[in-house]
């Protein structure tokens, strides 16, 4: 963990990683993009599951398989999946307290939409720490892992890889960020597609409670100072 006292940027993924995926949030968006993939490509709910599942593992993001496949607007698509409910978010004052004590730059990169994320940063009481939202439309929808989103992060902050740490859930989005010279955290998570290659050399650290791991290293941090 000594390594990460030299990290002046702190990259963060959305969902499942800044929020627990036992809250089920992203359950719900999931739901959404079926119903609209029901909807839209008028075909049953079995039916709409198996499509995106398919456009996920071959396009990387259910939105861009519906994009190349079926040109649909992608401001829609991301409204309509993003209109879930999130009352039940509680606040994170310990993930909050971290985030305050953490030095350098901090952004959220994300597959999903700024909208999206600013309604669960503002439930979870964290909202003032970020410096950016990256979301899918910075990336020009262009999504994690595809290494070429990364490289407009970097380029937009003219921030150092090697002095960034990538924090994720999915744990094949961090093999870009390491093969840039990026730290990599791994949210650990029972979810099998977010656990393949979690065993790879491409994870630097895992973690099951974020809020946790960040304490660790403000500690480290107060430790060395004296
Ligand atoms: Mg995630």
């Amino acid at each position: 963990m000594k390594k990460l006292q030299a990290i002046k940027c702190w990259i963060f993924d959305l969902d499942n990683t800044l929020y627990s995926g036992k809250t089920r949030v992203f359950e719900q968006v999931d739901k959404k993009m079926s119903k609209y993939i029901s909807e839209k490509l008028n075909v049953n709910i079995v039916e709409a599951k198996e499509i995106q599942k398919n456009y996920f593992y071959e396009y990387n993001t259910t939105l861009n398989g519906m994009i190349n496949n079926h040109k649909i607007d992608a401001d829609e698509f991301l409204e309509f999946v993003h209109d879930v409910d999130i009352d039940f978010l509680k606040k994170d004052s310990l993930l909050n307290e971290e985030l305050m004590k953490l030095d350098g730059k901090k952004i959220i990169f994300t597959n999903s939409s700024k909208k999206h994320a600013m309604n669960v940063i503002r439930k979870i009481g964290i909202d003032q720490h970020f410096d950016d939202i990256f979301d899918i439309v910075d990336s020009e929808f262009v999504p994690k892992p595809d290494i070429v989103s990364y490289k407009k992060l970097v380029k937009k902050h003219k921030i150092d890889p090697k002095l960034c740490v990538f924090i994720e859930d999915i744990a094949r989005n961090l093999k870009p960020a390491y093969e840039m010279g990026m730290k990599t955290i791994w949210i650990e998570n029972d979810e099998p597609w977010a656990r393949k290659f979690s065993d790879s050399d491409f994870i630097n650290y895992k973690t099951n409670n974020l809020p946790e791991f960040l304490k660790q290293i403000n500690l480290l941090k107060v430790a060395n100072e004296f």
